[in-house]
């Protein structure tokens, strides 16, 4: 093993996830596996494999180059929607490659029809809707010139789909926000389908919506996170518990971040432990020296205070995490040595280092500390 830590990616556990959304949102329902930000720091070279080999076959990115990382491993029947960014060199490469992408503001939709029409290939277009986030998408007054646009081009174009995206579908501070958008939504779909515009499908709903508004499922839902086993928020989470008997958590998460102890020191009572004074040992300690600092995404907010597992109990970070090391205090682990493994994240005996716990301490999102794992990790498929 030439890395000093790894990342698993279990393939029983992705399984089970999209067996629960699948039930959730029922057999008619396409399911889109969203693979952006490096498939939420799994790798998309090692995620889209696996997520084909458990039924997926239709895939979410933010831009081409991560759509072009997935054309090189997932070359069996599979859609491909580039959700947000792509330069207008890179709309050739998508339009021949029958990538399909979202349009959200004139001068994309015009430059797709001008290159369909040079390299005489229909665009595959997802039409977004501004309902109310105010990030992308066509607003209301832009809409009657976009429709006269798609019906003036539309040998060269297939409309694969009318969408729109939620702001904050996981929390219900934001519920009436999220219905006037389904509203609006509701509106301008209806507007073009007047003018005879008809989608092959509609399509809103994130992983917070496929669970908290069941009526923004319509033809295929885009998740994210919850493939991954973790909810999109503590709210999302306890609503689901409060509607169902059940105590288990229906998700698994694929990940487990692991490494191996690099050395064992003991210290003496009164020493500083690492830089500068911020821990000091109140008696002997034995303190096992891992190699994982902060350039491999082990935020140094969790210094002297971040959990790992070792044989199977919990150690502390003690002192401040470094750039490539960090020190956990295993006085109270028996026979600790050397080369013992060391879980940053996931299961080991009966303990557990969740995503959400490491995230509160380091006041990161689920979201962001996962995708902040670096790419140069190996990741590694176990069962
Ligand atoms: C990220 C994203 C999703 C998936 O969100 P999750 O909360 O991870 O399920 C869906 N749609 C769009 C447009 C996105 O940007």
């Amino acid at each position: 093993m030439f890395n000093s830590s790894f990342i698993e990616i279990s393939r029983s556990a992705l399984q089970n996830n999209i067996d629960f959304l699948k039930q959730v949102t029922g057999p008619q329902v396409q399911f889109s596996s969203v693979i952006k930000g490096n498939a939420y720091g799994h790798g998309i070279e090692q995620f889209a494999p696996l997520a084909q080999e458990c039924g997926v076959t239709h895939f979410s990115v933010f831009s081409a180059d991560e759509a072009l990382r997935l054309t090189s491993v997932a070359p069996a029947p599979t859609t491909i929607m580039i959700m947000g960014y792509l330069d207008n060199e890179e709309l050739e490469w998508a339009i021949q490659n029958e990538i399909e992408f979202f349009v959200f503001e004139p001068e994309r939709l015009i430059q797709a029809v001008a290159v369909a029409k040079s390299i005489n290939k229909r665009a595959r277009l997802h039409v977004e809707l501004e309902t109310g986030m105010n990030r992308t998408g066509f607003d209301l007054n832009s809409l009657q010139n976009v429709i006269s646009f798609l019906i003036s081009n539309k040998e060269h174009l297939e409309l694969k789909g009318l969408c729109t995206h939620y702001a904050g579908a996981e929390s219900v501070q934001n519920h009436d926000r999220v219905m006037a958008q389904q509203q609006r939504f509701k509106q301008q779909v209806d507007k073009l389908l007047q003018h005879n515009i008809i989608p092959r499908q509609l399509h809103s709903a994130c992983s917070a919506a496929v669970m908290a508004y069941p009526e923004t499922h319509m033809d295929m839902v885009r998740v994210g996170i919850m493939q991954y086993g973790l909810w999109p928020s503590p709210e999302t989470h306890s609503q689901y518990f409060g509607q169902h008997k059940e105590k288990t958590d229906p998700l698994r998460r694929l990940i487990n971040w692991k490494t191996r102890i690099m050395s064992l020191k003991s210290v003496p009572q009164g020493e500083y432990i690492g830089y500068g004074t911020s821990y000091q040992a109140s008696r002997d300690m034995t303190v096992a020296i891992i190699p994982v600092g902060y350039s491999w995404g082990y935020s140094r907010s969790l210094s002297n205070l971040g959990h790992v597992l070792i044989r199977g109990q919990r150690a502390t970070v003690v002192g401040n995490v470094n750039m490539n090391v960090m020190m956990v205090d295993v006085t109270h682990i028996a026979d600790v040595q050397k080369e013992d493994e060391v879980v940053l994240l996931g299961k080991q005996g009966n303990e557990s280092i969740t995503v959400a716990s490491f995230g509160e301490l380091s006041t990161q999102l689920n979201y962001e500390l996962l995708t902040r794992l670096p790419l140069n990790i190996p990741r590694v498929i176990i069962e």
